[in-house]
């Protein structure tokens, strides 16, 4: 029997009724992994011993019958960018590529005590830089759906593992939509919390203001019994949020009957590709007929957001990423034994051109004469952006826009031109500069057969609603059972 396909929840239900052991599955992964990875390249690395061990240990766990959750036994991927004791995390960069860390994150330590078993570490842009996978120092991430396509990014990885049964489901992280792009990209379902909703510990950081950890699955359910392990106050990240955790599976099935969904109308352009208008306009009459109320709403400044994320981000970056200058960890070049000889040889080796790029605008807008007209400015605007949403958000429940401008682009088509790169961010972004969740999950198959994308938006730590709009929507359709033919 091939398990390969089953969501968190199949799985779950198949491994408490003793159809398979946790052995059993971590062996078809691995295995499945071995079949396509060469193709589809999600993983930097496959950590066979470490998962084999976890999952004998998760079967131990469910035949005795206690301390039994919905993860114990399934095989799950993580995004590189995550600290793993023991398992080499490299951030998918040459700086990282021989760093083990002495420790697990938050995140991976809560997976692990919920008895999930971690396969390996997913491919992803160095650094979390990009929106196609392709800035990876280890090769790209190839679409499952079309190889000659990319994948997104910048979780290009864990999105391509799902969509290419090479886990059950995956954790991802989104500074301006690298979870929901590539979730929509790649034709899975991902979310991305709150900001300060799953702790930072141990996730190698990019922008600290915006970055945020969430699930790359099957299906919406899964998202909610993900979020459900990764949710949560944590002592080790000041910015994480100490509020009660909901059960996220406990309101997913409510329906949209009375829910107000909000339309903006800036996110409906010109530039955005004609199949992604058509089948996101004929979702929100899906949600309309399922019993939700469309209100048209308008977040005036959108507008902005691509420059002012281009400003906060790279300025967090190159504050983020001075850590890494051959001294403490990772990657040291010394050619001449003197000090600012080995930063700077260190540094020029040991990053690719994105991140190089993004660390000198980050640097320019921090410098002194320039900070006031750049960084402080975009600063203002971003709380322009965040005031937008609390004024929608008096007149809808949750926000229904398409995540990306278009489908899955060709390899190599935009590498050449970071600004059409940088656009391809243009619905995911103001999410982020807000704080506030947003979901992709599936809504349609271009002419060409890829995935289009449907983002949800809701207010800061309302999950739950997110959640049952999107479950609402997937129920009412079929888009998340097509499949790649890989
Ligand atoms: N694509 C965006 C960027 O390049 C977002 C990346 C992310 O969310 N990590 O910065």
């Amino acid at each position: 029997m091939s398990i390969t396909n089953e969501s968190i929840h199949g799985l779950s239900h198949r491994l408490a009724n003793k159809e398979v052991t946790s052995v059993e599955a971590t062996g078809q992964f691995l295995e499945r992994i071995k079949a396509v990875d060469e193709t589809v390249n999600a993983y930097i690395t496959v950590a066979d011993d470490h998962a084999i061990a976890q999952a004998q240990e998760a079967d131990r766990r469910l035949s005795s019958g206690t301390n039994i959750t919905p993860l114990t036994g399934v095989p799950v991927s993580v995004k590189d960018i995550f600290c793993t004791k023991e398992i080499r995390t490299t951030c998918g960069s040459k700086m990282l590529e021989n760093f083990i860390p002495p420790y697990d994150a938050t995140l991976i330590t809560k997976l692990k005590a919920a008895g999930a078993v971690i396969l390996g570490k997913n491919n992803m842009d160095e650094f979390a830089m990009g929106s196609s996978t392709e800035n990876s120092a280890y090769s790209p991430t190839l679409n499952p759906w079309s190889t000659a396509h990319v994948p997104g990014g910048s979780s290009g990885g864990s999105a391509a593992s799902v969509a290419a049964d090479e886990c059950a489901a995956s954790i991802g992280t989104d500074t301006g939509g690298s979870i929901r792009q590539p979730a929509s990209c790649c034709g899975v379902v991902g979310l991305k919390p709150t900001y300060g909703r799953v702790s930072r510990f141990g996730m190698i950081a990019f922008a600290s203001s915006l970055d945020q950890a969430g699930p790359l699955t099957k299906d919406v359910e899964d998202a909610a019994i993900l979020l459900n392990v990764m949710a949560g106050h944590d002592p080790a990240d000041s910015t994480s949020i100490d509020a009660p955790v909901p059960d996220y599976t406990a309101s997913l099935k409510e329906g949209v009957k009375g829910l107000k969904i909000g339309i903006p109308k800036e996110y409906f352009i010109e530039g955005i590709d004609p199949e992604v208008d058509v089948a996101v306009k004929s979702a929100i009459e899906v949600l309309k007929e399922a019993g939700a109320e469309i209100v048209e709403v308008s977040l005036p400044h959108t507008a902005y957001a691509v420059s002012v994320y281009y400003l906060v981000a790279t300025a967090e970056a190159s504050s983020n990423l001075a850590r890494y200058d051959g001294v403490k960890y990772g990657m040291r070049l010394d050619p001449t034994g003197n000090l600012t000889d080995m930063y700077r040889a260190t540094r020029e080796a040991g990053f690719g051109a994105e991140v190089k790029r993004r660390i000198m605008l980050g640097t320019y807008s921090l410098s002194a004469g320039y900070y006031d007209a750049y960084y402080k400015k975009a600063s203002q605007v971003r709380t322009l952006i965040s005031n937008d949403f609390n004024a929608a958000f008096t007149k809808c429940d949750v926000i229904v826009t398409p995540t990306a401008p278009s489908p899955a682009f060709k390899v190599g088509e935009r590498t050449e031109d970071p600004l059409t790169m940088y656009l391809s961010d243009i619905f995911t972004i103001s999410c982020n500069l807000a704080g506030i969740p947003g979901i992709s999950l599936p809504c349609g198959l271009s002419k060409e057969g890829l995935p289009i994308g449907l983002q949800i938006l809701g207010r800061s730590l309302d999950e739950e609603t997110v959640l049952r709009a999107a479950y609402a929507y997937e129920t009412a359709t079929e888009w998340h059972k097509a499949r790649p033919k890989l």
